[in-house]
């Protein structure tokens, strides 16, 4: 009885200071508590990754481009300072491929309980089947994997420099995100044991075989075309009902450091990208940052085109997502 009357008074003694807490937090919700110094994003040295990606040719499975990548992004990660996991498998894809498939993991801070898990997928689309004109050629993916790549081998390039967040951290590269099904043409074949799509097959490997027992991840965020000139990010379907205090952290965050011409607050619909098998089976809440064109849909006109090379990548778009992930790793307690 005593207790219940406690508790109570404690109830109501929180809702009354709670009450009066609301009242006295300012109206700019996005300035920060505390100040903490966030390493800065250096545009030109993502840039120079998206490039070099680039030059490796496209990063098709089971081609020596997409094995020299691996190699790079591999020897990257050790320079800088990361506890590298290469986790091998072989996978099936909708036209009857048997693929040889890398995810890679980048691990900072490795004995930290609270992590935050940053990823993009790092395999190239093998044909460019919504090009006008050649449709079976491959092409350079430079915002179709590189971008997102990009972005994160300048983080791990920073977080190499020594100055770590409170937080742990694990970049992933999901390899075989992109052997999907092509335009107009449907599989003839039943999806392997395991398998629920034909797109995202490295995701969906790693969250039935996570790289460490028992890995768990405080929330994720996935990159995905975040390169091209003047792209939005608008708030996406299954990242809203997955993770919706994680996609409110990352506008709020890009909206306080200015980025809101690229940061879009509206809610738009779902897409299947990796972090859907990050959510589920994977029961890490995780977003996806990826580019939407207005009045049109996701992602741009250079998608799966031989559009999709160099020319449409912005040193300005990539600052902005590499900015604002920064200061969400570097600001969480
Ligand atoms: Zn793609």
């Amino acid at each position: 009885m005593i207790l219940k009357k406690t508790a109570l008074f404690i109830f109501i003694s929180l809702f009354i200071l709670n009450a009066c807490t609301e009242k006295k937090r300012p109206k700019e919700e996005h300035v920060p508590l505390r100040v903490v110094q966030v390493p800065s994003f250096n545009s030109d040295s993502a840039y120079f990754f998206v490039e070099k990606q680039v030059g490796f040719g496209p990063r098709v499975p089971n081609t020596k481009s997409h094995q020299r990548a691996a190699n790079y992004f591999i020897n990257q990660f050790k320079k800088y300072g990361a506890a590298v996991t290469v986790q091998d498998f072989d996978a099936i894809t909708w036209d009857n491929q048997k693929e040889q498939l890398k995810n890679i993991i980048a691990s900072y801070n490795p004995d930290v309980q609270k992590r935050i898990l940053l990823a993009a997928h790092w395999d190239t689309r093998p044909y460019a089947d919504k090009d006008v004109e050649k449709k079976d050629a491959p092409f350079d993916g430079a915002n179709d994997g590189a971008s997102g790549v990009g972005v994160l081998l300048e983080i791990s390039r920073l977080l190499g420099q020594g100055k770590m967040p409170a937080v742990g951290i694990d970049l992933i590269l999901f390899d075989g995100e992109d052997w999907g099904e092509k335009e107009n043409e449907k599989s003839k074949i039943q999806l392997p044991e395991g398998y629920e799509d034909w797109w995202c097959l490295g995701s969906q490997y790693w969250a039935k075989h996570k790289h460490k027992k028992n890995y768990t991840a405080y929330f994720g965020i996935l990159l995905d075309m975040v390169g091209a000139k003047h792209s939005q990010f608008f708030r996406e379907g299954v990242s809203l009902e997955f993770a919706p205090s994680v996609v409110e952290k990352v506008w709020n965050i890009a909206t306080r450091l200015g980025y809101t011409d690229y940061f879009v607050k509206t809610n738009v619909g779902s897409i299947t990208d990796d972090h859907r098998f990050v959510n589920e089976p994977g029961k890490i809440p995780m977003i996806d940052i990826v580019h939407y064109e207005s009045g049109v849909g996701f992602f741009g006109d250079y998608h799966h085109s031989r559009k999709d090379n160099l020319s449409i990548i912005s040193k300005e778009t990539l600052g902005a997502v590499g900015n604002t992930l920064l200061n969400v790793v570097y600001y969480e307690e």
